[in-house]
């Protein structure tokens, strides 16, 4: 018969209790709408025998939600000053363990050996503090273990350039970095109301599921990644003018260039916003041979 700890009077109570502060500089805006956090745990799917690694628990509301369905929920809080309080929220679950850690610090490789969690499944869900959402989402993604979904609350701007398709405004370097390896897609769209204090832009919730191995198959990644950046450098010039910046102004370069986007059916004056992934990838190998 508790009350929620998102429930508003509840955080209310809570913030009341140990006189906190909710503190901008670490994007703190805390979730008090229940029909929300449903929304999050139904995304994650999570399974009684499946791990959640939460980041950013802030005074439990997610934490409590994710011990119900998870085998065992392991949580990363960077302000100390919240570690007592979340003792004390979640103190009637057994299964949550909670870390006083900056995320970014934490190599969560070694932390899953250490854990001995290696072939479980894990699911990262979170709240995230939106200062730090792509090197969070870009760590995550390329670590060394697969995690195999990420259910993430972020800005709505953020969630709608990691979900763009081709031909879109938004549709962009970090889309196809999050898009060559994950299925991406948007849960839902959570207005500011839902949080205490409310952030000054509205949010949403962002699943991220790993796709099959087959389907993850760059050859040179770090060729990829350059010519990815180099693609959208100057995002109103073309993609030719942004690949003779790369490798420069030559005849040569252009000739190589005007075959390379003949056999992958791109246009010559098409801009790097235009281009597929599946299109990113044929042209990357390409590429790479006709310029050794
Ligand atoms: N999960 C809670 C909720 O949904 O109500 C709080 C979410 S709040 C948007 C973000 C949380 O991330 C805050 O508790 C903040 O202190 C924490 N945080 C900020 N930077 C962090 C970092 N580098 N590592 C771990 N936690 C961080």
């Amino acid at each position: 018969n508790r009350l929620s700890i998102s429930d508003p009077i509840r955080t209310n109570d809570i913030l009341r209790k140990y006189k906190l502060r909710a503190k901008k500089s670490l994007g703190q805006n805390f979730l008090t709408s229940e029909k929300v956090l449903n929304e999050i745990v139904d995304a994650s799917k999570l399974k009684s025998d499946e791990i959640a690694i939460e980041i950013g628990p802030g005074i439990g509301a997610l934490t409590e939600k994710l011990a119900e369905v998870a085998e065992k929920v392991y949580a990363f809080e960077i302000d100390q000053s919240l570690i007592p309080v979340l003792e004390d929220t979640l103190s009637y679950y057994d299964n949550i363990e909670v870390f006083n850690e900056d995320i970014l610090k934490v190599n969560l490789d070694d932390f899953v050996k250490e854990h001995h969690l290696e072939g479980k499944t894990i699911k990262v869900v979170a709240n995230l503090p939106y200062y730090i959402t792509t090197p969070i989402m870009l760590s995550l993604i390329n670590s060394d273990y697969p995690f195999q979904a990420l259910v993430l609350m972020m800005q709505k701007e953020v969630a709608e350039r990691i979900t763009a398709n081709p031909g879109h405004r938004e549709y962009g370097s970090l889309t196809i970095a999050v898009q060559t390896q994950m299925d991406a897609k948007i849960a839902c769209i959570v207005g500011k109301e839902s949080f205490i204090p409310r952030p000054k832009v509205d949010s949403a919730v962002a699943v991220l599921e790993r796709l099959p191995k087959e389907k993850i198959d760059i050859e040179d990644p770090e060729f990829f990644n350059k010519l990815i950046r180099s693609s959208f450098a100057q995002k109103r010039k073309s993609l030719m003018n942004n690949f003779l910046n790369w490798l420069g102004r030559t005849d040569e370069n252009r000739e190589i260039i005007k075959e390379v986007f003949k056999d992958c059916e791109i246009a010559e004056n098409a801009r790097g916003e235009q281009v597929s992934i599946e299109q990113y990838k044929k042209l990357a190998t390409d590429l790479q041979q006709r310029i050794k």
